[in-house]
């Protein structure tokens, strides 16, 4: 069996007309083949929890509990808009969920303190309540379908909040719970960005990460297709936040999707395609919204490479850390001093590049950049620059054609550039500029390389 895996995103479980949007795109699929949703928290929900467990830490328990009965309220409301009749035992179920997590953070309050763990178990909630009531939605407009506790599918290592799938385990795990459901002809409904360790501690695996539960599922269960169903058409030429007429890229590779999520394309979290990759599986983008579009498809052979560049990304307000060398040149051995240093403080680096004395590198998580800064210091100079970003052109073609990197540099003219840089991939060119200069760099590129009519090229 090769089912089909559907991702649903947050906003396409915001609120009731959204859950029946789904439950009508998954009764179709249903309705042709074995399918599995995953399926993200209502839209902000995981928000909303992460800064209660802020206010918890602080001891500011009535600010705790308003915020508690806020979420509780909106998911009453939304169940009690989809289900006509008495959904008792859904509702039991959600309270419950409340009253753990209730439990978890009245400890949290008396004690000041919020483990990684802690935090963990009550955002999980976001995506088991979420889950419950699709899967209950499903069953109650006629399609037969089963909800299944994430933390019994998906098993992770004991990284919170960043926990990373174990496939071994959870392919055990999926075809424990998940095979005998679809085996049954039921849908089966998992919450996303939730999992549990071997020993059944609540993970996550960091945020955006039911797009990657989604992966890990297809990848278990040699899922035929893996689909990621959002709020835009598919991968877009660039954030349609920042740029005017960016486009639905029709197909792309594995490779040049991953470059996109990693630097910055966020319909995608950056490990979606890694698991894909090694069965094949191919990913598609679409869009809640409109069903019927035909979205972007990822597979491992791109044949129509007709356009010069695939799609812009950027990240947005990172850090870039200088670190010169205080003797003359780049001595044996100094990269890999300075490495080990963010290794220590489990701090990975995005670009980076290097001169004859100093090294360059962008950090997109300082939580830990004074303990950094200060390692640092003991075997070089260092200079820290925030309020930058990295802003990548992304394309198979920049393999093939020489010019279009100069092509691209030219077309930023007169926007300072940071960094410059083009990895051995060389399926992406990266630049580090000002932050205040992504929109300029963003809308000049788009301009330059896709519109109109992608014909500039
Ligand atoms: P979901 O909740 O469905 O996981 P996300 O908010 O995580 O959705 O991702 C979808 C959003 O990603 C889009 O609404 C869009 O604003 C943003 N985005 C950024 N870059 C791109 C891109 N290149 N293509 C499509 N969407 C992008
Ligand atoms: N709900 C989680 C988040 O907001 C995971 C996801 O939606 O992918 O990050
Ligand atoms: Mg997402």
């Amino acid at each position: 069996m090769h089912p089909l895996v559907m991702k649903f995103g947050g906003t396409s479980v915001a609120d009731a007309a959204a859950i029946s949007r789904v439950v009508r795109i998954a009764a179709a699929a249903a309705a042709r083949e074995p399918v599995v949703l995953v399926v993200s928290a209502m839209s902000g929900v995981t928000d909303e929890l992460l800064q209660t467990c802020d206010l918890a830490r602080s001891g500011n328990v009535d600010g705790v509990e308003s915020r508690i009965r806020g979420v509780e309220a909106r998911h009453g409301a939304v169940v009690g808009e989809i289900f006509r009749v008495q959904a008792d035992d859904l509702l039991a179920h959600i309270s419950s969920e409340f009253d753990e997590m209730r439990s978890v953070l009245r400890s949290v309050a008396v004690l000041r303190e919020l483990t990684q763990r802690g935090a963990d178990r009550v955002t999980a909630a976001g995506e088991l309540m979420s889950s419950r009531i699709v899967a209950a939605a499903l069953a109650s407009a006629g399609t037969p379908a089963t909800w299944l506790d994430a933390r019994r599918v998906l098993i992770t290592d004991d990284v919170h909040p960043v926990a990373l799938p174990r496939l071994d385990e959870t392919r055990t795990a999926a075809g424990r719970e998940v095979l005998p459901v679809l085996e049954a002809g039921e849908v089966a409904v998992v919450g996303g960005f939730v999992g549990a360790t071997a020993d059944g501690i609540t993970t996550t695996l960091g945020r955006g990460g039911s797009d990657l539960s989604a992966s890990v599922l297809g990848a278990a269960l040699h899922a035929r297709e893996i689909q990621i169903w959002t709020d835009v058409d598919g991968m877009l030429t660039a954030d349609p936040r920042l740029v005017d007429g960016a486009e639905v890229v029709p197909h792309l590779s594995f490779e040049e999707a991953s470059e996109l999520a990693y630097f910055g394309a966020k319909v995608l979290h950056p490990s979606t395609i890694l698991p894909a990759v090694q069965d094949g599986i191919p990913v598609r983008i679409l869009n809640t919204l409109r069903p019927d579009g035909a979205g972007s498809l990822i597979t491992r052979h791109v044949t129509s490479g007709d356009g010069a560049l695939t799609a812009l990304a950027c990240k947005r307000n990172i850090t870039v850390v200088d670190v010169t060398s205080t003797r003359m040149l780049l001595a044996h051995g100094f990269l890999r001093r300075v490495f080990e240093v963010f290794e220590q403080h489990a701090t990975s680096v995005d670009v980076v590049t290097t001169s004859e004395v100093s090294v360059s590198m962008t950090l997109d998580d300082d939580r830990r950049l004074g303990a950094i800064e200060r390692d640092l210091r003991l075997i070089a100079d260092v200079q820290v620059e925030r309020g930058m970003a990295i802003v990548s052109a992304v394309g198979d073609n920049l393999r093939r054609d020489s010019t279009l990197a100069v092509r691209l540099i030219v077309a930023l003219d007169g926007l300072p550039l940071r960094m410059v840089s083009q990895a051995a991939s060389r399926r992406n060119l990266t630049v580090v500029l000002a932050d205040r200069d992504v929109p300029a760099a963003m809308e000049r590129l788009h301009q330059k390389f896709f519109a109109p009519a992608r014909s500039a090229r």
